[in-house]
């Protein structure tokens, strides 16, 4: 086996998930606030789609890039949702999001050159970059900032070796939402480094919440010819079964990510696309209202959390999680994840599985009904007063 398979990490949340699948089958009643999936099921209209494309026939290969009705709905919808132009000719459908953090590290990653990403983060960019070869140069995202980046502090990392700058707004695992002022700041600077490639993951776009606002990298035409984007259908119309998400490619790369599609899947699933395709082209109405949903869930879990002794929670400006600190409860997040599961029957997810900047933190997901949140939140309290 080749070295860097060492590097290969994992995604707690699933993990987790398994073990509690396990515990629930033993007759445990196991709450999941580990995975970051929508509890909602998909709208009925993209699964009367989906059935539909398969009695039409639609069963064979599609073009490895996607169908083209959908590549031209992925531009379109980006251009309604936030003005700005892009080729249908750089879309790639993918199955799944995270295929682009795997594509995108492999194409610019290798022995002796850096990527950059944030911790705490989503645990794939880690493992996906080690994997490459690369060296993996963690920026800290910190509670008293919001969980924003801080442009100077990304900057402040980059070297000769620099290939890639990795960030994620709003965010996983912590909900926090980075300003315009600071994604532009970081554009900027990033003009006296013109080998330096950008990817920016906005998978959790349509879920920010009052208050906050969804900048995207797409709205910087200095920095078009290197930005990789990751979008896709999971968290917007809970669709995460479904492997389906995209990459918008500066033209530079989307011969080569193309052609790792072609040795790797070489297409997505042809009825999941005709999905896809209802879900952007169809009434968002569903969007507004799991969006408000998740919302109203981040602000009760958040002021849960604040109540229990030794816990405090900033409430989240976007995505669907509450990052807590639990530093003063005196016991830390690997002990947290483990005595919840199998002694509460409560799942999170430990900070340090995005990062050793995620010591101190757990994940909660608000994915999850409003009684089960209630329920997770009291166990917990019953937790800290039996420990
Ligand atoms: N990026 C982030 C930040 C995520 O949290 C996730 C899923 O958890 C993904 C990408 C991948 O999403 P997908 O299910 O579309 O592969």
């Amino acid at each position: 086996m080749h070295e860097r398979a060492a590097n290969l990490g994992t995604e707690t949340a699933f993990s987790v998930l398994a073990r509690a699948a396990e515990l629930a089958s033993q007759g445990r009643d196991i709450i999941n606030l580990g995975i970051g999936q929508p509890d909602f099921p998909t709208p009925p209209h993209i699964v009367e789609a989906g059935i539909k494309a398969l009695r039409d026939g639609q069963h064979g290969y599609t073009p490895s890039k996607g169908i083209p009705p959908l590549r031209e709905a992925v531009a379109e919808n980006l251009h309604n949702r936030y003005g700005v132009e892009v080729s249908p000719d750089l879309v790639q459908i993918l199955p799944g999001g995270k295929v682009v953090i795997f594509f995108a590290t492999q194409l610019l990653g290798e022995a002796g050159a850096e990527i950059i990403y944030p911790d705490p983060g989503f645990p794939i960019y880690a493992s996906a970059i080690g994997f490459s070869g690369a060296k993996g140069v963690p920026y800290t995202l910190n509670e008293a900032e919001g969980f924003g980046f801080d442009a100077d502090a990304i900057l402040g990392k980059i070297t000769p070796r620099t290939r890639l700058i990795i960030i994620n707004s709003p965010a996983n695992p912590t909900g926090g939402v980075t300003s315009k002022t600071e994604i532009q700041k970081l554009i900027q600077g990033l003009e006296a480094h013109p080998q330096i490639y950008l990817m920016a993951d906005e998978i959790y776009d349509q879920l920010v919440f009052d208050g906050a606002e969804m900048a995207t990298a797409l709205d910087f035409p200095a920095i078009r010819d290197r930005l990789i984007i990751l979008n896709g259908w999971s968290k917007t119309y809970a669709m995460t079964g479904w492997r389906l998400g995209y990459g918008i490619w500066p033209s530079s790369l989307m011969d080569v990510a193309d052609r790792l599609a072609i040795n790797v899947h070489s297409c997505v699933n042809a009825a999941a696309q005709y999905a896809a395709l209802e879900a952007l082209t169809a009434s968002q109405t569903c969007v507004e209202t799991m969006r408000q949903a998740f919302q109203q869930r981040g602000k009760d879990i958040s002021k849960g959390l604040n109540a229990l002794k030794g816990v405090s929670c900033a409430e989240p400006k976007g995505a669907f999680y509450a990052f807590c600190n639990i530093t003063d409860t005196g016991k830390d997040s690997a002990f947290w994840q483990k005595t919840l599961l199998e002694e509460y029957g409560v799942a999170v997810i430990s900070g340090t599985s995005f990062g050793e900047a995620g010591a101190g933190y757990l994940r909660f997901s608000c994915a999850n009904s409003d009684s089960a949140i209630a329920e997770a939140l009291s166990r917990f309290s019953r937790a800290l007063d039996e420990s």
